[in-house]
C-alpha cells in the first residue's frame, strides 16, 4: 500500500499513509515508508471490554469515534434491566470463556436498577483476585446521581462520563443564542450534578454536541467565545463533536453541494475557527482542557503514530436479553446478535458472518479513507456509521471527516512555521497534558 500526497500549501507536502511531512518538491528526497499494519488486537494478554448495555434507552457516546448520545438507534428489548443474578451469571459465563476482561462498562441506564449493580460490584469484589480486577466505566447524566450512588462509584473507583447536552445551552448571550428555559434550567442543573463529583476529585469528562442548529447560528469569531466558555466550567475535559451524519434531524448536508453550499462554506470556517483557537491555546495558554480529540490527532501527527480501528467486534456489548453485540451502535440490528446461551468459545462470536465483518472491517482498507489525508492518525471512523451494504465500510460522513481533514492541514502547517520556533515549550505542554490523561485513565489510544 502506497500513501498519497497532499499539498497543505506551497512547499509543504503531508504522506497520509506515513504521516511525514515533507518540504520542497515532492519525490525530492526519499520516502520513509514506515509499517503501517495495525497490531494484532489479540496479544497474549488481551482481555476484551464488557459493556452491559441496558437497553431501555438509548445507549450513549462511545470515546473511540466520540459518536454521541443518540448516534445509535434506539434499542427496546424484552427485558429492559439486568438484575444482580444477571450480571454475576453473565459475567462468570463470558470470563470462562475470554479468561476475565479488561473493562466493564455500564451504558444505557445504569442508574435505573442500581442496587444490582452495586451488589454485583461487591460481589467481584470478594471473588475476583486482585490481579484479574478489571477497570469499571459508568455513563451518567451527573444531575440524576444520588449521594450513595457516588458513594460506591468513588469506592470502586468507576471512571465516570458525562453526557452534557448541546453546546448551544453553554452560549447563552446577547441574544444570539438558545434562549430555551426549560433548556437552561437542565443544563444548569446538570452543572450542579458535575460539581458534586468534582468535589470529590472525581474525574468528570463532558462531551458536547454540535449540530445543525448550532452552526446556523455559529458566525466567525464564535466558536472562541463558546471555547472559551466552556474552559470555565468546572470538568477535566471536553470534547465538541460534530453529531453523526446517520442522524436526518441534525444533518448539516455538506456533502450535498448545490443544496447546502452556504452551509458548507460556514462549516469549513467554523473548523478552521476551532483549529485556529486550539493552536493559539498551544502556543499562548493553559492547554489541561483542550478536547482530546485535537490533542491525540496531533499527538498522533508527530509521532507518526497509526490510530487503531475501534474495538466494534473485540468488545462484547450485551443486552438484557442475553444478546451479545459487537457495538452497542448495531445493537437494533438481530443480524449481528450472538445468543449469550450459544457462546462457550471466542470462535462462535465470529461464526456469525455479521459480527465477522465488522471485527474484520479497516479503515485502511477503506476505499473512502485511502484518498483522505487524515488516514494514519484519524479517529473519527465508526464501523457502524460507515457500513454500507452496498459499499462496505464507504458510507459518507461528511461532518466529521471534514473537521478531521481541517485538523490534519492547520496541525501539518503548524509544525512546520511554529513548531520549531518553541520546540521545547511545546513539547514540554504536550507531555503534562499527555501524563494527566493517562492519570485520569482518559487516553485517546484505546478503546
Ligand atoms: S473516516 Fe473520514 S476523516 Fe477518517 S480517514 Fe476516513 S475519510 Fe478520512
Ligand atoms: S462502531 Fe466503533 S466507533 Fe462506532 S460506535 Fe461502535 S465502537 Fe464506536
Amino acid at each position: 500500500m502506497i500513501g498519497m500526497l497532499f499539498e497543505v500549501k506551497e512547499g509543504i507536502w503531508f504522506d497520509n499513509l506515513s504521516a511525514t511531512i515533507h518540504r520542497g518538491t515532492p519525490g525530492g528526497r526519499r520516502r520513509k515508508e514506515p509499517g503501517w499494519e495495525p497490531e494484532p488486537r489479540r496479544g497474549q494478554n488481551w482481555r476484551p471490554t464488557l459493556v452491559y448495555l441496558s437497553a431501555s434507552e438509548s445507549p450513549s457516546s462511545c470515546r473511540s469515534c466520540h459518536a454521541d448520545c443518540g448516534s445509535h438507534p434506539f434499542i427496546q428489548t424484552a427485558k429492559p434491566f439486568f438484575t444482580f443474578a444477571d450480571y454475576v451469571e453473565s459475567y462468570e459465563r463470558l470470563s470462562r470463556v475470554f479468561g476475565g476482561f479488561d473493562t466493564l462498562s455500564f451504558f444505557g441506564d445504569p442508574l435505573a436498577h442500581f442496587d444490582d449493580l452495586r451488589r454485583f460490584i461487591v460481589h467481584l469484589d470478594t471473588h475476583v483476585p486482585r490481579e484479574q480486577w478489571p477497570d469499571l466505566a459508568i455513563h451518567v447524566d451527573p444531575a440524576s446521581v444520588t449521594r450513595q450512588q457516588m458513594d460506591v462509584l468513588e469506592h470502586y473507583g468507576f471512571r465516570i462520563a458525562a453526557e452534557i447536552g448541546s453546546l448551544k445551552q453553554t452560549t447563552q448571550e446577547g441574544g444570539r443564542t438558545l434562549t430555551d428555559a426549560m433548556d437552561r434550567n437542565a443544563y444548569n442543573r446538570v452543572l450542579r450534578g458535575i460539581d458534586r463529583f468534582t468535589d470529590r476529585d472525581i474525574h468528570v469528562f463532558a462531551q458536547y454536541t454540535f449540530d445543525r442548529s448550532q452552526l446556523d447560528r455559529y458566525e466567525p469569531g464564535l466558536a472562541a467565545e463558546w471555547y472559551s466558555r466552556l474552559e470555565s466550567l468546572q470538568m477535566d475535559n471536553y470534547d465538541v463533536i460534530p453529531l453523526g451524519s446517520s442522524i436526518s434531524r441534525a444533518r448539516f448536508g455538506v456533502d450535498e453541494q448545490d443544496q447546502w453550499e452556504e452551509a458548507r462554506a460556514r462549516y469549513l470556517t467554523f473548523c478552521e475557527e476551532s483549529a485556529d483557537y486550539y493552536l493559539h491555546k498551544l502556543l499562548e495558554d493553559d492547554i489541561a482542557k483542550l478536547p482530546r480529540m485535537f490533542v491525540g490527532l496531533l499527538l498522533r501527527i508527530m509521532t507518526q503514530t497509526l490510530y487503531p480501528d475501534c474495538s466494534a467486534g473485540y468488545s462484547l456489548s450485551l443486552t438484557p436479553d442475553r444478546k451479545i453485540f459487537p457495538c452497542a451502535a448495531f445493537a437494533a440490528d438481530d443480524r449481528f446478535a450472538v445468543p449469550l446461551d450459544e457462546l462457550n468459545s471466542p470462535e462462535d462470536l465470529t461464526a456469525n458472518p455479521w459480527f465477522r465483518g465488522i471485527q474484520e472491517a479497516e479503515r485502511l482498507r477503506s476505499s473512502k479513507c485511502e484518498k483522505c489525508m487524515a488516514l494514519r492518525a484519524c479517529s473519527v471512523w465508526c464501523k457502524a456509521q460507515a457500513l454500507d451494504e452496498s459499499s462496505p465500510f464507504d458510507q459518507s460522513m461528511d461532518e466529521r471527516c471534514m473537521l478531521m481533514s481541517v485538523y490534519t492541514r492547520r496541525i501539518v502547517q503548524f509544525l512546520v512555521e511554529q513548531y520549531p520556533k518553541q520546540r521545547e515549550f511545546i513539547r514540554t505542554k504536550l507531555l503534562a497534558y499527555d501524563r494527566d490523561r493517562l492519570r485520569q485513565k482518559s487516553a485517546y489510544e484505546t478503546v
